[in-house]
């Protein structure tokens, strides 16, 4: 361990988020001596690569309205394959090009991510309740800290994302804000950025004018009602990190010229646990 600062960054997965600027901006921190990581998704590349391979892709709406990837064989394998084989590869080498010497690591290399293998899940998929057995889903439960550390005190910059490494030895998917938030409690990080396609959490999600500076959550319980899709997740993501004593979690813009400096600099939502007893 080391005692400079560490920083996640964590690079959304669908388009609109400037890869180039985002791994310049990186690379400009670990000029400054920041400890960094770069966790990512991908799903414009699964959507891209499954549809291009003939896997269909369908979604899990569970009970409480959180919507995953349905995760089956076919596309465990899709997803790995994208994430692996394509955008994690593609952001070593721009980081490379930034004189970073970058790491791709996904959950399972050195059991990286741990998770716990969901059992069968009720779920909505096409509109009809059904009990899904077949979707390689996890939840975390662990992170390989070690490793990170091992990597980041040689000088190296770890890039990240799912699938992670399953109780029963199996690859499952799992969340990537929630690896990016696991990551950051785990290195004891002071700043989690998740940065996305939208200016901040926006009050109303059809207007990009109505990005908040701070968004409370409730320590439990759903996030706020104008937080929908993707956006859910990850203030639950962003509330895991809270929760774990991560002490600055940021929604940000993945779109601009210095997206991790403009987060730094008090940019995009900063996401905070609503104290006890505040009014909702
Ligand atoms: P990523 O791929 O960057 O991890 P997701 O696509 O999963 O992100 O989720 C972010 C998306 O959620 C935004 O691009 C936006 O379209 C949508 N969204 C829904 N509600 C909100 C909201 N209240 N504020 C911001 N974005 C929202």
């Amino acid at each position: 361990m080391s005692g400079r600062e560490t920083i996640v960054v964590k690079c959304g997965g669908a388009r609109g988020v400037a890869e180039g600027h985002v791994c310049a901006d990186v690379a400009a921190l670990r000029r400054d001596g920041r400890r960094v990581v770069l966790a990512h998704g991908g799903s414009a590349d699964i959507d891209r690569l499954a549809a291009k391979l003939g896997v269909p892709q369908r979604q899990l709406v569970a009970p409480d309205g959180v919507v995953a990837r349905y995760t089956d064989d076919a596309t465990l394998h899709v997803l790995t394959l994208a994430l692996a084989g394509a955008v994690k590869p593609r952001l070593v080498e721009l980081l490379a090009r930034e004189g970073v010497a970058a790491v791709g690591l996904t959950g399972l290399d050195g059991g990286l991510l741990v998770a716990r293998r969901k059992g069968a899940q009720r779920a909505l998929v096409d509109g009809r309740v059904v009990v899904v057995r077949d979707s390689h889903a996890g939840l975390l439960v662990g992170v390989n800290v070690q490793l990170l550390d091992a990597l980041l005190d040689a000088g190296f910059l770890p890039v990240v994302s799912p699938p992670a490494l399953a109780d029963d030895g199996g690859a499952v998917n799992v969340d990537a804000d929630r690896a990016a938030a696991a990551v950051a409690a785990a290195l004891d990080a002071s700043t989690l950025i998740l940065l996305t396609r939208a200016p901040g959490v926006l009050r109303d999600p059809a207007d990009e004018s109505s990005a908040l500076d701070t968004c409370p959550l409730p320590p439990s319980g759903s996030p706020p009602v104008w937080a929908e899709g993707g956006m859910g997740l990850k203030l639950v993501a962003a509330r895991e990190a809270l929760l774990q004593g991560v002490p600055e979690v940021v929604v940000a813009d993945g779109a601009g010229e210095r997206p991790v400096h403009a987060a730094l600099a008090g940019g995009g939502t900063r996401i905070e646990l609503e104290r006890e007893g505040a009014a909702a």
